[in-house]
């Protein structure tokens, strides 16, 4: 009986494999299982270079290597008599199963079982046990006592970034519905405010605000963008941001916003063109599109796809700007369509460079760069005008505090949720083992990085089964230590350069944030009184257990 051989890729392997024609299906279809290293229980989707679904089985169509076949594990299917692994989508009985298979192979390979892989199988169990033992990590959908029909869906679960099509469609109905109604002059107003709060808006709300933005600046017939490739652009650039606490549409419209209020205080129509004020806008809508939750030092040392594919360079960044110009690339969502190709060549420039800007890791780079031509800044000048550009992208971005403060709060706590959320991603790499990401690299920068945040230390120390010192509490004490240094040492050095040159910014942007900064100053000084007077009344406490056990007490 003959044998063939077929090529294929798995994730970023190429792999082949060799059997004969009358081999049982099931035996062919656990060839490619083990090379994808997937669970008994999932899915395995095998295409051709055309995209089309092949079924696994001895009749595969011959290929080359030149004709790879791609494998995909697509879901994680879970036993029915495991609820809680079926909620999650994620099965941390099964990285139990692996550890174990793994110290079987090991301990026949080399008759002795590595001292690490018995480190880790403990901190495996350990931490599943505390997952499913810490009441205030509910949210994560461990819990044991989790009530049934929670909506919250745990944050390493893939359907958390899948969409969800019968929600977008009724999202876009109801946007398209709603731009069919006049805006009031009023909220149009409202809407130039850097006090504008968002949180009043649901999402197809948020859509006809984009959409008004567009056609307040005179953009639809300045470019000749149509109405309907603006809308369809617009729910398609919504349906590109994914469910994250903090990087999301939601994101994607304060940023915009804080953009759009910025060109009306400093009259930025006066000093730059129309199609620079496009480049601006339009780069804040893009700049965080596809944005997975977790950062760029996340992604390079867990050597993710994105930072593969961008060679450690902003990954992100270069991700959410391909996205873009993707987007923009389909002809019904192609606003850019009517313009010229000198137009079109300076949008894009402009954007790449705007977008790109948003990486925090150039933060001091740009800041430098603009304050060294603040002398002699000249608008005509395109590189200080590209410079200007950068900064208002950037002002923009990391705004969340020049904004009242009942706006900016639940920001910060959407931003830290995300940083706890990447932790115990990384916790939980850490567990798998079998995983393609070396566990302890990607772990220790990050949570050394991360434990500098008192929540997670306190977090951790739940955790741990640590008792948790009341000062170190996440409400209390995240805010303060998280905001004072990035005021101080981010926000405030970046602002001030931009109302060196734009006095107007003072009142309505950098005074918000010198207040927030006194602000959390004070909570600071609160936290750590309570720090001291707790400290005193343990000290004191000890003392007297000390004074008992000597028998010493003095009446
Ligand atoms: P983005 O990821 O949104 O493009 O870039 C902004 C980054 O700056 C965020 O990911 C976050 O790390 C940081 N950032 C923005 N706003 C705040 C803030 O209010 N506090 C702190 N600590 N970091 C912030
Ligand atoms: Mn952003």
């Amino acid at each position: 009986m003959a044998t063939k051989v077929i090529y294929f890729t798995v994730g970023l392997c190429e792999e082949q494999a060799e059997f004969r024609s009358d081999d049982p299906a099931d035996d062919i279809k656990e060839t490619f299982r083990s090379a994808a290293e997937a669970g008994p229980n999932d899915i395995l989707k095998l295409y051709n270079s055309r995209g089309n679904l092949i079924n696994i089985s001895p009749r595969i169509p011959d290929n080359t290597p030149d004709t790879r076949y791609k494998l995909d594990v697509v879901a994680a299917q879970c036993p029915g008599d495991k609820p809680l692994a079926e909620q999650l989508g994620f099965d941390i009985n099964d990285i139990e199963q692996r550890l174990n298979a793994l110290e079987k192979r090991v301990f026949i390979e080399n008759g002795d079982l590595p001292r690490s892989v018995g480190v880790i199988q403990g901190q495996v169990e350990g931490f599943k046990n505390k997952l499913q033992g810490v009441e205030h990590l509910s949210w994560l959908g461990l819990f044991k006592d989790i009530s049934s029909g929670t909506s919250l869906q745990p944050f390493w679960d893939k359907r958390a970034l899948q969409r969800n099509d019968d929600h977008d469609k009724h999202i876009y109905e109801k946007y398209i519905r709603m731009s069919q109604v006049q805006i009031t002059d009023e909220v149009r107003q409202y809407l130039r405010k850097p006090t504008f709060d968002n949180w009043q808006w649901d999402d197809p709300e948020m859509l006809v605000l984009l959409q008004q933005m567009y056609i307040d600046l005179g953009f639809l017939s300045k470019f000749n963008i149509e109405l309907p490739v603006l809308q369809t652009w617009l729910f398609e650039i919504y349906r590109s941001y994914n469910s994250v606490p903090f990087h999301n549409f939601k994101h994607c419209f304060m940023v915009t916003q804080m953009m759009y209020g910025l060109t009306w205080l400093v009259d930025l129509q006066s000093m730059v063109d129309d199609i620079d004020i496009l480049i601006l806008l339009t780069s804040a809508i893009c700049h965080d599109l596809g944005h997975p939750g977790y950062n760029n030092a996340y992604q390079i040392n867990a050597k993710t796809e994105l930072a593969l594919r961008y060679n450690d360079i902003s990954p992100l960044e270069n991700h959410h700007c391909s996205i873009a110009f993707e987007i923009l690339e389909k002809k019904h969502c192609n606003i850019l369509a009517n313009l010229n190709k000198d137009q079109y060549r300076r949008v894009r420039e402009g954007m790449i460079k705007c977008i790109l800007a948003t990486d925090m890791a150039k933060h001091n780079e740009i800041v430098n760069n603009f304050k060294a031509i603040m002398d002699h800044f000249d608008i005509n000048n395109k590189e200080h005008k590209y410079l200007l550009m950068m900064i208002l992208m950037k002002v923009s971005d990391i705004s969340n505090e020049a904004r009242p403060m009942n706006v900016a709060t639940p920001w910060l706590d959407c931003l830290l949720q995300e940083f706890f959320n990447q932790l115990l991603m990384i916790l939980l790499k850490t567990a798998d083992i079998s995983n393609e990401v070396r566990p302890l690299e990607v772990a220790e920068p990050w949570i050394e990085c991360l434990l500098e945040e008192f929540f997670i230390q306190s977090d951790i120390e739940k955790l741990e089964g640590l008792p948790v010192a009341p000062f170190m509490d996440r409400d209390k004490v995240t805010k303060p230590s998280s905001q004072i240094g990035f005021i101080k040492y981010v926000l405030l050095p970046l602002f001030e350069a931009l109302g060196q040159l734009l006095p107007v910014i003072e009142k309505d942007i950098i005074e918000p944030v010198r207040n927030a900064l006194d602000y959390y100053t004070q909570m600071q000084k609160a936290v750590e009184e309570e720090k001291e007077k707790n400290a005193s009344s343990e000290k004191s406490k000890q003392n007297g257990l000390t004074n008992k056990m000597n028998g010493d007490i003095k009446v």
